[in-house]
């Protein structure tokens, strides 16, 4: 028991770990930190919080935390503490030589999503108004990217299209490829509350979830274990059983959508390969429950689809949230409470990364650069010209970097040689910079490639907004002053003032000002009302001056709602004799990603280990009991770690999570892509099990 003696003031600000975006009061004695407790009058969280939120924020004060700057010539030099200034000018001048040298596309950023809305703005804004050009990726790329692309195509808009409290409003949740109860746990117990009031669960994951089996009263509907990589083929399967039966909502499609691409998407899925039946070989799911699922969907009342990384991570992504979508169009459970298609967003400015125009092609409020009118504002309002051509993506970013004509990286909050896939290749790239700057709170691992490290501050050291799943634009405010000097908004406008520019924020407010009068969908939104209102959901403008818990209610953000057919391609990814079984991976509650905060909190709970599931059948054939060390190796590499036996997982499947850096998951993982947005597909790898004696 530790006690905390009585806190003299409070602060109200928001979580920095999940796309929740629960609201906290932070407790304060004197300049100290005491506790978070969670805020009653927070409208994500309730007053509801999980233990990460709660309790994971020492890593603010960790003793391995960088405060001050550091310069080396060669990544092969040790690191030299500098002064800010000497920091900012070595930067500066690196940055502009290689522009000298090899031209304005040489270099690029990585925004980060765990910074917030306003830092990342400014991000972007160094990229194109500084160094003029595009070349602006996020970490999105590597999640939610085909949320981007799919619900961009068929509804307009990428965004979540529902508030939280919608769920209390649901009848039938159908939850694909995602597992809230471990990476969501606020969103969770509010869905679980509404199941226990009798709402029914439908879930499609190749994993027995919490959802599926353990809690009491709120067993799973339908819980359809597909095999890992046929999303597409079973939520066209789906389609196909509502079509086929003439469960669909004609009116509904007739009003909202073209009524010609609907006939199109029907006699698409109608085909007999699309049913229930021929697709069983395929993703190992009973057709009579997927008929049944597909039934309860349509026909139980108000439908909300509910989705994770387990859609995303696919070389299919895309087109599962177009799927998705159609799903969605299908039985009219869309544009009212209850309903809609909700990405579970994984970081807690994931949202607000990619508003703030993080992505080579897309202008903050996702305007293309190609549209002449958007980029004609942003130019007379930063003074410079935009390139009209998109710049490059993360894993293009590295391919030119490989070859020699990218040679300088500016990365914030984002530790991209760990987090992304193909991790040889991600280091070959780092490698061959002239310039990487690692901007975070500790040494990480693509900080072994950097050649300047800028101290970064953490949430409880500044102001801003965080943008979560729902749409909700939240506070963060400053609870103690940065420990490394400046919050990261600050360092970004130093560097660019040190390259030329001339910036003169002097409060995040002005910044989320400049956003409101160059973006619509944030026109009304400034520091002012959110002190009022709390928080608020964009769009929020002129024609929503409340802002808006619901989208779609009166049309689609593109006109009509767009129906587009899903073939389902299978991955390249292959099982075979020597790579038999299919990983698949997940998160735990208590830990974080790669655990670089959650680890660094000083906390029992914090010191579990990632471990492989197997399913008895598969663990006997090779000799293994529970407990066991075992050697999990890929076409792309290998790793050891601790089995564990359960039917959480089917014969030929195994699960692991990614906790843990020595666990190494991306060097297992594959280098294959979704086709529309190069986001990676973790989700699916073919490997091989075997007893092992140790690393
Ligand atoms: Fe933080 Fe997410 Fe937990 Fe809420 S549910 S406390 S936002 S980690």
């Amino acid at each position: 028991v530790v006690e905390i003696g009585t806190p003299e003031r409070s602060v109200i600000t928001t979580c920095a770990y999940c796309g929740v975006g629960c609201s906290f009061k932070a407790e304060m004695r004197g300049d100290e930190l005491v506790r978070m407790v969670p805020h009653k009058s927070g409208e994500a969280n309730r007053g509801h919080s999980c233990v990460k939120g709660r309790f994971a924020w020492g890593y603010a004060n960790h003793k391995e935390r960088i405060l001050n700057p550091m310069i080396r010539d060669k990544i092969t030099d040790p690191w030299r503490e500098v002064s800010w200034d000497e920091a900012l000018s070595f930067t500066a001048k690196r940055m502009q030589g290689i522009i000298d040298d090899h031209g304005r596309h040489a270099v690029g950023v990585i925004t980060s999503s765990r910074c917030t809305n306003e830092e990342t703005y400014l991000v972007q804004k160094l990229t194109r108004a500084v160094f003029q050009n595009n070349n602006t990726d996020t970490c999105a790329r590597v999640c939610h990217s085909p949320t981007g692309y799919g619900l961009g195509q068929t509804f307009g808009t990428s965004a979540g299209t529902q508030n939280f409290d919608s769920v209390e409003h649901t009848d039938v949740a159908l939850i694909i490829g995602a597992n809230p109860s471990d990476a969501h746990p606020v969103f969770a117990s509010r869905l679980k509350k509404r199941l226990r009031g009798g709402a029914k669960v439908i879930v499609v994951d190749p994993r027995r979830t919490e959802l599926v089996e353990d809690a009491p009263h709120i067993r799973a509907a339908h819980h359809l274990p597909l095999r890992p990589g046929t999303n597409v083929a079973v939520i066209t399967a789906m389609a196909h059983v509502i079509v086929t039966e003439s469960l669909y909502d004609e009116d509904f499609i007739r009003e909202r959508c073209d009524w010609d691409e609907f006939q199109d998407y029907a006699e698409f899925v109608a085909l007999e390969q699309n049913s229930p039946e021929a697709i069983q070989e395929l993703c190992g799911v009973d057709p009579q429950e997927l008929r049944q699922a597909a039934r309860l969907y349509a026909t139980g009342g108000n439908a909300a689809i509910y989705y994770g990384l387990g859609v995303t991570e696919h070389s299919q992504g895309s087109t599962s949230v177009i799927g998705i979508a159609n799903l969605a169009m299908l039985t009219g459970n869309i544009g009212k409470l209850g309903a809609g298609v909700n990405p579970l967003r994984g970081q807690n400015n994931v949202q607000g990364s990619c508003d703030m125009g993080s992505f080579p092609h897309e202008l903050p409020g996702y305007r293309h650069v190609k549209l002449d009118d958007s980029r004609n504002l942003f130019e007379e309002a930063w003074g410079v010209q935009i390139d009209n051509e998109p710049g490059l993506r993360i894993n293009n970013m590295l391919d030119a970097a490989v070859e020699g004509s990218f040679r300088g990286l500016y990365c914030q909050g984002e530790d991209i040689l760990q987090s992304d896939p193909d991790t040889k290749h991600v280091a070959a790239g780092l490698a061959a910079m002239d310039c990487v700057i690692v901007h975070d709170l500790f040494l990480n691992e693509t900080a072994n490639y950097a050649h300047v490290f800028l101290p970064g501050s953490s949430f409880l050291e500044k102001d801003g907004t965080f943008t979560n799943a729902e749409r909700r634009i939240n506070r963060v405010r400053k609870v103690m002053a940065p420990k490394n000097g400046y919050a990261d908004w600050e360092v970004t406008q130093l560097l660019a003032n040190a390259m030329g520019a001339n910036w003169n924020y002097i409060h995040p407010s002005q910044i989320m000002d400049e956003i409101a009068m160059l973006t619509p969908s944030f026109a009304g939104v400034s520091y002012d009302m959110l002190e009022e209102k709390g928080s608020v959901q964009w769009p929020c403008n002129a024609a929503a001056p409340e802002g808006t818990p619901t989208m779609h209610m009166d049309g689609f953000v593109r006109g009509k709602g767009k129906f587009i057919r899903t073939e389902y391609v299978a991955t390249d990814e292959k099982t075979g004799p020597r790579f038999p079984l299919l990983l698949t991976t997940g998160r735990i509650l208590s830990q974080y990603n790669v655990g670089a905060q959650t680890r660094r909190t000083e906390n029992v709970i914090w010191h579990d280990q990632d471990v492989l599931e197997i399913h008895a059948h598969d663990a006997e054939n090779r000799g293994i009991r529970n407990g066991d060390l075992v050697r999990l190796a890929s076409r792309s590499g290998e790793t050891t770690l601790r089995a564990e036996i359960t039917d959480r997982v089917s014969p030929g499947v195994v699960y692991t999570t990614f906790h843990h850096p020595d666990t190494q998951a991306n060097v297992i993982t594959t280098d294959y892509s979704d086709w529309a947005t190069n986001c990676p597909e973790y989700k699916v790898t073919a490997v091989q099990v075997a007893p092992s004696n140790g690393p």
